[in-house]
């Protein structure tokens, strides 16, 4: 299973993909978190002599090779974001050639269909429009709806409007649906606690990211004086970051994301670490294509994904506009189920995803 190759793509400017291509012929496809979708690219391909000539069926071992290989350029960040999309590929390859789906080989399956959580992408939005927005998720079977609120990196900005919005969000839908708020950020620790013993009284389900990422003192003391969880974990990388979330910053939700948590081999460490402190993973998940699929096979085989998970309800161009990807799981009554095809069980037409990564 020797790896011949290993390239990457920028599709429509916007979603970075790696394809690995072994002597057999088998392809395996990652994704990665495409913040800096170009210089992710680059250090895919920075980090390809890393991988080829290596036998795909060593992911643990090349895993190593590449953290160590780009630990210099720092710990996590972009370097950790390109690492995901080689590991998932690599996974997909072994699957392939086992004949069996990834959740099989990361030790079966917990559950075989996931509760989603709709996530709404856009904020600013007025509050009657947000309303509407959120009633259309309930209208499609949707039991839990995600929005997110206030200004990212706010400083305080507008507190009183979010209240204010979750209030007519709630007293829209009714006490029988999970709302959750994520905030990106927004806010210093005492308007933290106000903002949260607010939604305290609201029954929100989930309060994420209400701090800066970097305040595990500032996490430690709202989770102190709040009763709902507050989620973080999106900016974070490793199992040591996550480590260190759980154990100094004491949050009830952790969030790490497949396409930025160095790929499938790390995310299932990151899971032992919830697991050994007792917090649920509710994962962060920003695109409909491998990125959901990887967690897919990861909600089913980490015990601590047993809430909804989220999903990406807002338009998305490889999913509604260019459906390249064949066998993409669509969600039916608010759920998904975990693929059972081997591998990933889905894969791109690669005519279609050259084409519109030409331009990128
Ligand atoms: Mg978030």
């Amino acid at each position: 299973m020797k790896i011949t190759s290993v390239e990457s793509f920028v599709v429509l400017k916007r979603n970075v993909f790696v394809r690995v291509e072994t002597a057999e012929g088998i392809v395996g496809w990652g994704e990665c978190s495409p913040i800096a979708p170009r210089p992710v690219a680059t250090l895919v391909d920075w980090l390809a002599p890393i991988v080829i000539g290596q036998d795909a069926f060593d992911v643990g071992p090349i895993w190593q090779a590449l953290f160590t290989g780009g630990f210099k350029l720092g710990h996590g960040g972009i370097v950790a974001h390109a690492i995901s999309g080689i590991d998932i590929a690599l996974w997909d390859i072994k699957g392939q050639a086992l004949g069996v789906p990834i959740h099989c080989l990361l030790g079966g399956c917990h559950r075989h269909e996931v509760e989603l959580i709709a996530s709404l992408w856009r904020r600013d939005r007025p509050i009657e429009e947000e309303v509407e927005r959120v009633q259309k998720a309930v209208d499609l079977g949707y039991k839990s709806v995600k929005l997110h609120l206030d200004k990212r990196w706010g400083h305080d900005a507008e507190p009183d409007r979010t209240i204010a919005l979750m209030t007519a969000v709630r007293s829209a839908v009714g006490d029988g649906i999970d709302l959750l708020a994520d905030m990106n950020n927004a806010y210093t620790l005492r308007t933290a606690i106000r903002v949260g013993r607010a939604f305290q009284e609201l029954g929100i389900r989930h309060f994420e990211e209400p701090l800066p990422p970097y305040d595990l003192p500032g996490y430690r003391a709202l989770q102190a004086a709040l009763d709902i969880p507050v989620a973080t974990g999106e900016q974070d990388c490793s199992r040591w970051q996550f480590e260190q979330l759980a154990a100094e910053g004491q949050v009830g939700i952790l969030m790490p994301d497949v396409i930025k948590t160095y790929g499938i081999t790390e995310t299932m460490r990151i899971a032992d670490v919830a697991q050994r402190h007792n917090i649920p993973v509710v994962c962060h998940n920003a695109y409909p294509t491998i990125n959901t699929v990887a967690h897919l096979h990861f909600w089913a085989a980490a015990k601590m994904c047993f809430r909804p998970q989220e999903y990406v309800v807002d338009p998305d161009p490889l999913r509604d506009e260019f459906p390249i990807f064949e066998n993409l799981p669509v969600p039916s009554g608010g759920k998904l189920a975990v693929p059972n095809r081997p591998g990933l069980g889905i894969a791109p037409d690669e005519a279609s995803l050259r084409r519109l990564s030409v331009e990128g």
